[in-house]
């Protein structure tokens, strides 16, 4: 695999090691961590650092690693339209997803969202932020759209590109209101991500008075 270019940053991995997250975007970071070896070094060394810091302030309360709660509390998010698989070994899905993959990913209740990607919700977080994997047909574009509220999305398989670059498996991308833009798939392999979102893109071009008002609809938890 080539050497992964987009990182959470320092702050976002920063809130995992203290446990600051929520827990659908904790779920996004882990996902990219478990593919990065360069994450896996600084959230070790941040690790140590809030153990010392901790030892100082006061005495250490058990030794439950922060990715053994994080674990633990994804038992507790309410499901969506996945059955829960208690099958721990899925190859290649990363840890935080394999509770919602019993098979592999194709196996899924997949919906259609558009002639090129479907898409299907894992579950939501206590904030309402919908957790879901994406599957972008090889050369296939989403609609050129912003955000309500934060986006973070995961690659788990193929690549896409947007306005600011290209992303490759195991790609952590952070997005919010501030950015507008048009993610398209490589030609070459499907795209599958994973993506928490806090609230529903709002689409900018032609349509986007037509689709706006049926995204939100479609963003209310069933
Ligand atoms: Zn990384």
């Amino acid at each position: 695999m080539k050497k992964m270019q987009h990182h959470p940053d320092s702050d976002t991995l920063a809130s995992f090691a203290a446990g600051t997250l929520t827990l659908s975007q904790a779920m996004c970071v882990s996902a990219h961590v478990e593919h990065c070896p360069e994450c896996r070094a600084n959230l070790a060394a941040l690790e140590r650092l809030g153990g010392q810091l901790m030892d100082r302030l006061s005495p250490r309360q058990g030794s439950e690693s922060l990715k053994e709660k994080v674990f633990a509390q994804l038992d507790d998010l309410p499901q969506s339209t996945v059955t829960v698989s208690k099958k721990q070994n899925v190859e290649g899905v990363p840890r935080c997803l394999k509770q919602f993959v019993s098979e592999d990913y194709s196996t899924l209740a997949w919906k259609r969202i558009s002639p090129s990607i479907h898409s299907v919700e894992l579950c939501r977080d206590v904030n309402g932020a919908k957790v879901e994997l994406l599957r972008i047909k090889p050369g296939g574009s989403a609609a050129t759209h912003t955000h309500i509220g934060e986006e973070m999305t995961v690659i788990l398989q193929g690549s896409f590109s947007d306005e600011e670059g290209i992303y490759r498996e195991g790609d952590f991308i952070s997005r919010d209101a501030r950015h507008k833009h048009t993610p398209v798939a490589t030609k070459d392999k499907v795209c599958l991500c994973l993506v928490v979102t806090e609230g529903p893109v709002q689409f900018t071009g032609f349509f986007s008075r037509l689709l706006n008002p049926i995204l939100r609809k479609s963003y209310a938890p069933a």
